[in-house]
């Protein structure tokens, strides 16, 4: 490695210490930081870029399935949370409250919303009067807060910037439809533009959404082996239109309530993306959604800095029409030291361009994810660069795919489970009961939990791994963030 000046700046090695690789690189890459407030984040422009670029892919995903934009109030009433008995009690412990205003106590409390079903559902009661007023299909994107005890950055943190879609049907079957129609987006919206394979299933009753009748979650496993929870997509049935009063006359003329369903991906991807596609020299960003596609970086000798520069304006002007370009001009700091940094950054593409490279007429190429250098002819430049973004986003896909694929077990014995979770971990596909004193006993004696019933149940008959009963599915079992 050409790595005489060193690192830019020392990041943890990721096989020695994978919890402080993963802040090393946050930090260092500029992504996010500490703030004064305990377990909250400041998102820094970089990391920003990046929720902007998923906020821009996915937005374009929820308007192309019908839903709109709308914006609801940062406070809820404390009547509004306490209306549903599950929903309270799964969300009470981590609720922040607001009881005073300038110097007066309030007459009722607020709280700082955990999410917004309440006060949707309370204006849906408002607009909805007909089966001709549905189905609405209305998203907002805002931050939410959960008084977490133990905080981490992106994976969990007290405020956090998401989206959630809420809608209301008429019918169950539409309802239903609308639930696993938002999975599928989350799922296509991982694979496609965020390179990430994941598995697509249903959570257990235990592991629902308060609230639901039915979670179903786009579930993603990270290179040290634990799963991480990347979507959320419930059919919420009538227990918020009953507490509410969200209902409609219907075609036949009776008052019927509507069937809900709500969904949702917050900042905690970015910490996905880290932990799914980095490695020792940093952050790997899949080229749709890095704020830097391509860096250049000018190789400038004394004697001829101002033709090189100026010919890496001109690829840079050439290269903003297809992607996101930046120059690195900087001359303080050596070449060497620019590649460590913008690798580091997980650039998608390095180019590099010398005083040789422009008599030769060519630039160089090097990929963030192998490390390939490839030469390109000046008159090529565009269509290289667009090829090799769109090879570096499925490279990227493939390797997290093998990754997901070898970290896959298979076992009905339960002794075999306990040394994989011990020993490796990764995922565990393996029959269940369908009990919660199993779900609950696992979990209590290796740390593993179910993390989804796959979609396509897989109806091989087996026996419980832990109890030894008829099993009723298998399921996917990990430990998970
Ligand atoms: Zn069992």
């Amino acid at each position: 490695m050409e790595n005489s000046q060193g690192f830019v700046q020392h990041i943890t090695a990721k096989s020695e210490n994978y919890s402080q690789w993963y802040i090393d690189v946050i930090l260092r890459a500029e992504l996010a930081d500490y703030s004064p407030v305990r377990g909250c984040m400041v998102i820094r422009p970089y990391g920003f870029g990046i929720w902007e670029n998923i906020k821009e892919l996915l937005d374009r995903r929820f308007k192309a399935t019908g839903h709109k934009n709308a914006y609801f109030p940062l406070f809820i009433p404390e009547s509004f949370l306490a209306k549903e008995a599950e929903h309270v009690e799964g969300f009470a412990p981590e609720v922040a409250w607001v009881t005073r205003a300038g110097n007066e106590e309030l007459a009722e409390p607020l709280v700082v919303r955990p999410t917004s079903e309440t006060i949707i559902g309370h204006m849906y009661s408002k607009w909805i009067s007909s089966w001709r007023d549905l189905p609405v299909l209305i998203n907002q994107w805002a931050n939410v807060v959960r008084w977490e005890k133990t905080t981490r950055l992106f994976l969990r943190t007290s405020e956090f910037l998401w989206q959630e879609g809420h809608t209301c049907h008429r019918t169950q079957e539409e309802a239903e439809e609308e639930t696993l129609k938002m999975l599928d987006v989350y799922r296509s919206f991982l694979t496609e533009d965020l390179a990430i394979p994941v598995l697509a299933g249903k959570k257990t009753e235990r592991e629902k959404f308060a609230g639901a009748i039915t979670t179903y979650c786009v579930e993603a496993l990270m290179t040290d082996g634990r799963a991480l929870q990347a979507g959320t997509s419930h059919n919420l049935g009538q227990n918020f239109a009953k507490v509410f009063d969200i209902s409609f006359l219907d075609k036949d003329n009776q008052l019927k309530y509507v069937w809900q369903t709500s969904w949702g991906v917050s900042t905690r991807l970015i910490g996905g993306i880290i932990m799914v596609h980095g490695d020792e020299r940093g952050l790997a960003l899949p080229p749709r959604i890095a704020p830097i596609q391509v860096i250049v970086v000018p190789i400038m000798p004394p004697s001829s800095e101002e033709t090189v520069l100026n010919v890496a304006r001109d690829v840079v002007e050439r290269l903003e029409k297809i992607c996101r370009v930046e120059l690195d001009s900087r001359d303080e700091y050596s070449p060497g030291w620019k590649f460590n940094e913008w690798e580091l950054k997980g650039v998608p593409i390095r180019l590099e361009i010398g005083p040789r490279d422009i008599k030769a007429g060519k630039v160089v190429l090097v990929r963030r994810d192998t490390g390939e250098k490839t030469d390109v002819p000046m008159e090529n430049l565009e269509d290289a660069v667009i090829d090799m973004l769109n090879s570096v986003q499925e490279g990227l896909y493939a390797r997290a795919k093998r990754f997901m694929d070898e970290n896959t077990h298979v076992t009905n014995d339960y002794g075999k489970f306990k040394a994989i979770i011990e020993e490796e971990r990764g995922l565990i596909f393996a029959p269940w009961c369908g009990s919660q004193e199993c779900e609950v006993s696992v979990k209590a004696e290796t740390g593993a939990t179910i993390r989804c019933i796959p979609m396509n149940a897989c109806s091989k008959p087996g026996k419980c791994i832990h109890c030894g009963d008829d099993s009723t599915d298998w399921v996917y079992f990990a430990k998970a963030y």
